[in-house]
């Protein structure tokens, strides 16, 4: 089978790789469809903190099941899956108190460990998780960005009639604002600089400022009233969304952290003391987020479409990374196509 292998930040090169023996609680599945992601463009730019090269991409996907080992009860041929794309240790202290999302030896298939960009791919049953009937592949491989919104959006805790703020509008940032209104949110507004992501937004059912345009803390008070936001989630992981969040938020409530920082914030603690803000972190997911997430897309909650701006076939791997490069705010989600 041919897989893609990064060789070098910028360069992927395509080997015949023979397809792993199936082991008894394992599976085979040939792969559909693979979503890039903001991690990727990182591992693609070479400022990936945890990867190393070369190193096989590919972490949000769809499959059909080819083959299964003998002891396999999960999954069975023909079902169509998707692929949590984690490997823990078990017995870690977070592994052993209901968080192995934060592992302390946690792998991530694509990162860490070999991802899934290629024809076949050979892994633990356990880890695939069935697409129900009618979902397409293409909205299968975007329940992993979706479970990373669902993941954040819980750590928040109870949603329901809750003022929420989001802070960016890229995939993760547009999808914890539907998953925060989808999982009973009173009202969600989202504050980007993007024009083209604040239309995106809207297309998805979200109310939107553009900050260049209008003061946020004015149409924060405008759009929730007086009170402002319960809860503020932000999705950019810079410097300067961080202040805001901080000045923003009103006394006692929350901010989840969920944008990946790659510099260090410099945030004023005085507003976290005086105000008594929690910050909450939120990694990844865990299984019953991907759960959910099936759930609400099952529900129509969900709007991926508007989402999904480009595809490219697996055989032009590298166009996926020169379209992110050259569109910027207007590639949302680039879908590789294995057909
Ligand atoms: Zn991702
Ligand atoms: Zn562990």
């Amino acid at each position: 089978m041919l897989q893609a292998i990064m060789t070098e930040p910028g360069k992927i090169v395509y080997q015949e790789v023979l397809i792993p023996e199936v082991g008894d609680n394992q599976i085979k599945v040939k792969m559909k469809i693979i979503g890039v992601c903001g991690s990727d463009v990182h591992v693609n730019h070479g400022k990936h903190p945890y990867t190393k090269y070369p190193v096989v991409q590919g972490h949000e996907v769809s499959a059909i099941v080819e083959e299964v080992g003998s002891s396999v009860t999960n999954v069975k041929v023909g079902d169509r899956v998707t692929i949590q794309p984690q490997v823990v240790c078990g017995e870690c202290y977070p592994c052993t108190h209901g968080m192995y999302n934060d592992c302390e030896v946690l792998k991530v298939m694509g990162f860490q460990t070999t991802g899934m960009a290629s024809e076949y791919f050979v892994v633990d049953a356990e880890k695939a998780i069935k697409l129900p009937e009618g979902m397409s592949y293409d909205h299968g491989a975007m329940i992993e960005p979706l479970a990373v919104a669902v993941h954040a959006v819980r750590r928040y805790g109870n949603i329901q009639g809750k003022s929420v703020l989001v802070l960016g509008g890229g995939p993760i940032g547009n999808l914890v604002a539907q998953t925060a209104k989808a999982m009973g949110a009173a009202k969600v507004m989202m504050s980007e600089l993007s024009e083209y992501r604040l239309n995106t937004a809207e297309k998805c059912g979200i109310a939107t400022v553009n900050p260049k345009e209008k003061d946020l803390k004015e149409a924060i008070i405008n759009f929730f009233g007086v009170d402002g936001a319960d809860v503020i989630f932000e999705c950019i992981g810079i410097n300067a969304t961080m202040k805001q969040a901080i000045e923003y938020a009103r006394k006692g409530s929350d901010i989840v952290v969920v944008g990946v920082f790659g510099d260090l914030a410099t945030i004023n603690m005085g507003f976290v003391q005086d105000h008594e803000l929690r910050l909450i972190g939120t990694a990844m997911y865990r299984v019953e987020d991907y759960i959910e997430a099936i759930r609400l897309v099952g529900e129509g909650l969900i709007e991926f479409d508007s989402l999904i701006t480009h595809r490219v076939p697996f055989s032009e791997y590298e166009k996926a990374y020169k379209i992110i490069d050259e569109q910027k705010d207007k590639a949302m989600k680039v879908l590789i196509e294995m057909d």
